[in-house]
């Protein structure tokens, strides 16, 4: 990392803040990968010698890899052994070898082996396109031990700290120990990028796609605020007072609730968790909520080539109907496209995935898929206790939202929804509210339709903010518009999330929250010290504010003085 030394007293650090709460700690920055040295010529004579020296390289990655799988455990164990599965692909030894004997040395050999391999998922584009961080990181990995260099990774200052970095590769976040590391910063990484889904499942606080980060040097102490997405470097020990007085505070506040969600006057709001790859099933059953509010189904088959078939489909619904018996499961029919490719449902030529054919969509050029998948959740809720509801994402128009209505309740699924993702859907939620028993709002496509701003995209976070007044406009005509039909209205977007937001989301009308299962013991609280008619105040305030900035200032402002 580069970037003059901060000096005390400096403004404070903005990106997009992740995980909640506060924490300060000194700085530790991730080991920078090794640098490649000029090539050296490789005479014919060290050729057995230098492919020798390519393959150990990534059998050491290898090992080491599956070293630190078998001491870690859950989805850290998963994470690592999946790592050096990957770096133990002989197709990755060849080509490094290959690359050798057309007169490369192996440093340079390893890092032309995976610059392939990165083109190829960089290619593929969305969640793949996301991986190529996790080959980055092992070939610095293999780099490193072939010029003789320690591998990069986690610092170990021998006390805790916060970690910043360039970005988090998932070898990296997999071995994070929450007694160690406080807070994460990192300068690259977007509201979807690993970091922030750690963040979010530790529970620790963090600023991703956070500019200057590089700037911070090692034993700066820092202070990191998760809500509002700030690191203050040199803070004053008052201020460091203050907010560990105020996280102290949160954490008692959030253990004292429990239970359904409701406000201090008791108006109802359901809490549930969002759902997606198999491993989060046992966190997210274990949590205190209400159930799945999100229930992401294409999560499971990222990585598949051909479409699931209706019994192995089934067989995974059940398993999370079963862990959230009594419990009320929100299923997403298949979101393909755009940030989540399913191989095998979406096309790999559109010039602009996120503006193509995504979610329902994809059902209109492939009618089968989504019959599939209707009958595998009418199936799979045949004999449950759990409540199970269905919805639609990436729904445009009233017709859409009626097609799906009408296909789903043919396979006897009873309570059946529609996202509102895009501005269209939700300027006529009304319409949409006539056809279908309910009504989920998600923020994150809401904003990157409404602003124009992929959502991948964190130099754009700004736009993407979910205080910004205009996402809340929307929010406030759907869920008055599902209001006025007597339908509920929730939000699963990472909006929910944040507990400050959670009473304007409510004030606007908004019926249930659903999110990351980490997140919900601060919105409930949050919840339960203030009324409807204060949430109903707050959800003005934001709304006449000019920008996100100013809202989430001036909600916070009143918030305080009413607490
Ligand atoms: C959303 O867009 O807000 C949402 C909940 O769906 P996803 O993030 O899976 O696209
Ligand atoms: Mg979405």
């Amino acid at each position: 990392m580069t970037g003059a030394p901060r000096t005390a007293g400096a403004a404070p650090l903005h990106g997009i803040g992740v995980g909640g709460g506060t924490a300060s700690g000194p700085v530790a920055r991730m080991a920078p990968p090794p640098a490649l040295p000029a090539p050296r010529t490789v005479a014919d004579a060290e050729l057995p010698a230098e492919v020798a020296a390519a393959r150990a390289a990534l059998a050491a990655v290898a090992d080491d890899l599956a070293r630190r799988a078998a001491a870690a455990d859950g989805e850290a164990a998963d994470v690592l052994t999946a790592l050096g599965m990957m770096a133990a692909d002989p197709a990755l030894a060849d080509s490094a070898e290959a690359q050798v004997r057309e007169g490369q040395d192996a440093p340079h050999a390893l890092a032309e082996a995976f610059a392939g391999f990165a083109a190829t998922l960089r290619a593929a584009g969305g969640y793949f396109a996301e991986r190529v961080a996790d080959l980055e990181d092992l070939r610095d990995r293999a780099v490193a031990h072939a010029l003789g260099l320690p591998m990069p990774g986690l610092p170990d200052p021998g006390h805790p700290y916060v970690l910043v970095a360039a970005d988090l590769a998932p070898a990296d976040t997999a071995l994070l120990d929450p007694a160690r590391v406080r807070a994460l910063v990192t300068e690259e990484g977007g509201p979807t990028s690993h970091t922030a889904i750690l963040a979010k499942i530790l529970g620790l606080p963090a600023v991703v796609a956070c500019p200057g980060a590089a700037s911070l040097t090692d034993g700066t102490p820092v202070l990191v605020d998760g809500g509002a997405g700030t690191v203050l470097a040199d803070p004053s020990a008052e201020r460091v007072a203050a907010a560990a007085a105020e996280e102290e505070r949160r954490r008692r506040a959030a253990a004292r609730v429990g239970g359904p969600g409701r406000t201090a006057d008791g108006h109802p709001v359901r809490l549930m968790v969002n759902l997606g790859a198999p491993h989060e099933l046992s966190a997210a059953a274990a949590a205190d909520s209400e159930g799945v509010g999100l229930f992401r189904t294409e999560f499971l088959y990222l990585d598949r080539t051909t479409a699931p078939d209706a019994e192995e489909q089934s067989a995974a619904y059940r398993q999370v109907f079963e862990a959230f018996a009594g419990r009320r499961v929100v299923v997403r029919t298949l979101d393909a496209g755009a940030d989540k490719p399913l191989p095998f449902a979406t096309a790999a030529d559109e010039p602009n995935p996120a503006l193509g054919v995504r979610g329902l969509r994809t059902a209109v050029r492939d009618p089968g898929l989504l019959d599939t998948q209707l009958a595998a959740v009418a199936e799979a809720a045949h004999g449950t206790t759990a409540d199970v509801w269905v919805m639609a994402p990436m729904v445009s128009v009233p017709a859409e939202a009626l097609a799906f209505a009408e296909q789903a309740r043919e396979h006897g699924l009873r309570t059946v929804g529609a996202m509102v993702e895009v501005p269209a859907a939700a300027l006529r939620a009304g319409r949409l509210a006539e056809v279908c028993d309910f009504l989920s709002i998600g923020t994150n496509d809401l904003a990157q339709y409404a602003f124009a701003a992929d959502r991948m995209l964190g130099s754009l976070a700004g736009l993407l903010d979910p205080w910004q007044p205009a996402l809340l406009e929307l929010v406030r005509q759907t869920a008055e518009a599902g209001a006025a039909q007597g339908r509920p209205v929730g939000v699963c977007g990472e909006a929910a999330a944040d507990p400050l937001l959670a009473l304007v989301l409510v004030g606007l009308g908004v019926t249930s929250l659903s999110a990351a299962p980490g997140c919900l013991a601060d919105v409930r609280a949050s919840l339960a010290s203030r009324t409807l008619e204060e949430c109903r105040e707050l959800a003005r305030l934001a709304l006449a504010a000019l920008d996100a900035a100013s809202a989430r200032t001036r909600v916070a402002e009143a918030s305080a003085g009413t607490a």
